[in-house]
């Protein structure tokens, strides 16, 4: 059976034209003979009636501190009721077509409510309704557990959905369609002349996403790899042929053409800068800030002080965890950390020279630096980030 599976997010079924023109992505793909599963996001942005954002802002209207198990009920409410809206379009236009939960899809996750974990894909359902020559429509985002309590995997998590159902089918490719025209030099929201990025590996668009860029989801990246299933980023609202994503070789058949340095720019913004002005028991203190599951960056261990930098909805926890345990420290908010990616940055001499010479010459302040083999990052002040970010889209000519 050639299976295709095609995502839409949020703004791609945020309305009714909207939802029309993702259907005839669909019929495309039928017509062109693949068996397609469709994946959805809640519809719309922070606002729109059912979108994931307006149901959190609403059920923690009521009570702050609701529970993370309830926060997931409702946030599940979101993807499903925008399956039913999408398997209804389709149906309209005389095609078969069936809503699924992600239970319901076979997705079965462990109890980490807000972040869970996949334990198993079971692709049965799914490919019984394609048996039937049912289109089946499955709501992203989510799972259930072994005891039946729903679940959600994480923020942008419908392409997670779309790839581990690429994976469990055998699918020929995973397409997500959203509302630009594919993975680009840098967020065009911010770069007027970024573009758009034809072939690229696996690994790097997992630094883009890992770095801040949440065109697609991290964790989509690494399965499909795994999986080596390729991804296709696409416009809903367009023709334009996206961004292929596979491994190096394929997206590099002619890798000596690729003479770019850098492939892009992403960005991480509300970040905290921390140090820890105290030696004793350090090690203690980085397991008890795991323990808490707080995701920590830009780690620097110097003799006499530790510098990191974690996410501002983290912050109050870490304030509480370091009040309990009396360590010393002080922070800076209002950071954000801008990173150049690209596979050709190993090995290449003067590269973090060029960055900081950059960003200096503009008198954009860099309050830490780390690089790794394929990418540099600098935290920057907030408001300074959509500028530094031009500025090295200039410096590496993107
Ligand atoms: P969806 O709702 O379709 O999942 P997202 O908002 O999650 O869409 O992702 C699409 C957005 O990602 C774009 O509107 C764009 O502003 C942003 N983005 C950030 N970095 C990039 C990049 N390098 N290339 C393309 N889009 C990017
Ligand atoms: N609706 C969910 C979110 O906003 C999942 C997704 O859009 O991928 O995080
Ligand atoms: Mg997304």
């Amino acid at each position: 059976m050639k299976i295709l599976v095609q995502k839409f997010g949020g703004t791609s079924v945020s309305s009714e034209e909207k939802r029309e023109k993702a259907v005839s992505k669909v019929m495309e793909a039928v017509k062109n003979g693949y068996n397609v599963v469709v994946v959805v996001s809640a519809m719309g942005r922070n606002g729109d009636p059912y979108a994931t954002d307006t149901l959190i802002n609403m059920a923690k209207s009521i009570y702050s501190d609701i529970p993370k198990r309830e926060l997931d009920l409702i946030m599940n409410c979101g993807e499903i009721i925008s399956s039913v809206l999408f398997a209804a379009t389709l149906s309209n236009k005389g095609y078969k077509a069936k809503a699924l939960t992600g239970g319901q899809a076979g997705i079965i996750t462990d109890d980490n409510f807000g972040n869970a974990e996949v334990i198993n894909v079971d692709p049965s359902r799914i490919l019984e309704v394609l048996r039937e020559g049912i289109i089946p429509v499955v709501a992203g985002f989510q799972g259930i557990t072994q005891k039946g309590e729903l679940t959600t995997l994480g923020r942008g998590g419908s392409d997670t959905t779309a790839a581990l159902l690429g994976v469990a089918l055998k699918a020929e490719a995973v397409e997500i369609y959203t509302d630009v025209d594919g993975i680009m030099t840098a967020d065009p929201r911010i770069v007027s002349t970024a573009h758009v990025i034809d072939k690229i590996s696996y690994n790097e668009v997992f630094q883009f996403a890992e770095q801040g860029a949440k065109v697609v989801h991290p964790r989509a990246v690494e399965i499909a790899m795994r999986g080596n299933i390729p991804l296709i980023i696409k416009n809903t609202m367009s023709d334009s042929g996206g961004t292929i994503i596979t491994n190096y070789s394929d997206a590099y058949d002619s890798i000596y053409e690729v003479d770019k340095l850098v492939t892009g720019i992403a960005n991480m913004n509300n970040r905290v800068q921390i140090t820890i002005e105290s030696t004793e028991n350090v090690q203690d203190i980085f397991e008890k800030i795991g323990e808490e599951k707080i995701s920590i960056d830009l780690i620097n261990i110097f003799p006499d002080k530790q510098v990191f930098t974690i996410s501002e909805a983290d912050f109050e926890k870490l304030r509480r965890l370091f009040e309990k345990y009396g360590v010393k420290y002080s922070y800076r908010t209002n950071c954000a950390k801008v990173s150049i990616i690209g596979n050709r940055i190993r090995g290449v001499p003067g590269v973090m020279a060029r960055v900081i010479k950059a960003l200096s010459k503009r008198n954009i302040e860099i309050y830490q630096t780390a690089d790794s083999h394929n990418t540099i990052s600098c935290l920057v002040s907030q408001d300074k980030v959509e500028e530094a970010i031009r500025v090295l889209h200039d410096e590496f000519s993107l």
